[in-house]
């Protein structure tokens, strides 16, 4: 079955393929299938945003079509960044937004400083049936940042006793939000019939 990723990220269409290929998909990101759209993200939550980025490419092709979601959510903030983790504060950089998290947690203690990567996909088969996961990885906001690897928020997130940007790529991705989503999709489609 041919299978669109509603996104032209490199990284993440690598990943989706490595993983998706071997269970009789056939992977291509929005480009490759000459798609050229930007959902507005106008939902509330991951999942809903998710959502709206495989239907508008679904009604686009009738398809199937994968669509994620990710970002940051901070306790103490309420879950903020949350669905606004790219934009968080209008700024422009993700140096910037992290600094941000670190100024409003400034007065904040240790036990109260947990924050979690949340990565929801959404995905529609061809024949329109759709399959929603979540995945979780769970830390807690440093200090200062750290570290030189990742993206976004990785330099502030700690994760034991090293931040996000501290650890290798190969690490993060056996134990990140969005492998953890991934993995709980792969166990849903061995479920049904594909
Ligand atoms: P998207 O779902 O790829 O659009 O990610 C939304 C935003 O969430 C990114 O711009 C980052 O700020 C943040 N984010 C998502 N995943 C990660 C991660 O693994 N590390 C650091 N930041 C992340």
């Amino acid at each position: 079955m041919k299978l669109i990723i509603a996104s032209n990220n490199k990284g993440k269409i690598r990943e989706y393929k490595q993983i998706l290929e071997p269970m009789g998909f056939e992977v291509m990101s929005q480009s490759e299938a000459g798609i050229d759209l930007e959902a507005e993200e106008t939902g509330t939550t991951f999942k809903e945003n998710a959502a709206i980025k495989a239907r508008a490419i679904f009604d686009m092709t009738s398809c199937a079509v994968l669509a994620d979601d990710s970002g940051l959510a901070v306790d103490a903030l309420g879950g903020e960044p949350g669905v606004y983790s790219a934009r968080y504060g209008g700024l422009a950089t993700s140096e910037e937004r992290s600094q941000l998290v670190l100024e409003k947690l400034k007065d904040v203690p240790e036990d109260k400083r947990s924050a979690h990567f949340i990565c929801c996909i959404h995905l529609i088969l061809s024949d329109g049936r759709e399959l929603t996961v979540e995945g979780r990885c769970s830390g807690k906001i440093g200090y200062e940042p750290v570290g030189e690897n990742g993206f976004g928020y990785d330099p502030i997130f700690m994760y034991g006793g090293q931040s996000f940007a501290e650890i290798s790529a190969e690490e993060k991705n056996k134990l990140s939000h969005r492998a953890d989503a991934l993995d709980k999709l792969i166990k849903k489609l061995k479920e049904i019939d594909i």
